[in-house]
């Protein structure tokens, strides 16, 4: 069996317990590491780092809509920067006027970031990981590292660092909260989403759910790559724009519709 890190913090977990020993508890890791995703005994707990220091910051932010005072919403786009879909994104976006969030994943941002060159001052880009993990199943330190990388290539291409993280998949555990936080990182979800799945084919229906999904202060999930299915979204974004617009919707970024920064 090889003993990696967190083997040790599951022993040193035991070991403060008092219940097992290090050697049990590492044959008891093993044993539930196979057979269940969930983890046990602090690697993965939120507020512990690798070396035991205490955490920088006591506390971090999420956020899954902004205001709702008003009719306003912010739309979002994960997973790109991608040469098949951003550019159709960002050509509807400027006909419009509309400015939009972008999450990108940073191995995107390395191998297509000229995409967004102009986006900057108009649109918001955030940080999506580097390659898409799930982010719950990892410890500290792989999580710091997914948005330590992503934000500084993001730094690199585009002169700002992004303030907004978004977890794929939504998904959460401590460690990846815990490392937003420290990065100076909001975490933003979303209380809206496009359901490519439910109306492949049905362009009509895309529109009206998304009418039907904006409520003032909606973040709006959607993506700008991934599988074909999405692109019932982005064929239909012109209509979806204008749909919103005459449900009296205006658009703005995460950061601006949440009161960030
Ligand atoms: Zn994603």
């Amino acid at each position: 069996m090889v003993v990696n890190r967190r083997d040790v913090l599951a022993g040193m977990g035991a070991t403060a317990f008092g219940a097992l020993g290090v050697i049990t508890a590492e044959k008891a890791y093993a044993e539930v590491h196979r057979t269940s995703p969930l983890q046990f005994y602090g690697g993965f707990a939120s507020g512990i780092r690798p070396d035991l220091s205490p955490p920088s910051v006591p506390a971090g932010s999420v956020v899954w809509s902004g205001s709702t005072d008003t009719r306003r919403v912010a739309l979002t786009f994960d997973d790109g920067p991608m040469p098949d879909w951003t550019p159709q994104v960002l050509n509807t976006l400027a006909r419009h006027e509309v400015p939009a969030t972008f999450f990108l994943k940073g191995i995107n941002v390395q191998l297509h970031g000229e995409i967004h060159r102009k986006s900057v001052g108009t649109h918001e880009l955030g940080n999506h990981t580097w390659d898409h993990p799930d982010l719950a199943r990892l410890d500290y330190a792989e999580c710091h590292r997914q948005l330590e990388r992503t934000s500084a290539i993001i730094e690199q291409r585009y002169g700002t660092r992004p303030t907004l993280f978004r977890p794929p998949y939504g998904h959460l555990g401590g460690a990846s909260l815990l490392a937003a936080a420290e990065q100076r990182l909001t975490t933003v979800l979303w209380s809206a989403q496009m359901n490519e799945n439910r109306f492949e084919g049905k362009p009509d229906a895309i529109v009206g759910s998304a009418r039907e999904a904006a409520q003032p202060g909606s973040i709006i999930l959607a993506h700008d790559s991934g599988p074909r299915n999405r692109l019932i979204t982005i064929k239909n974004l012109d209509s979806i724009i204008n749909g919103l617009k005459a449900d009296g919707f205006e658009f703005t970024t995460v950061s601006d519709l949440c009161g960030l920064g």
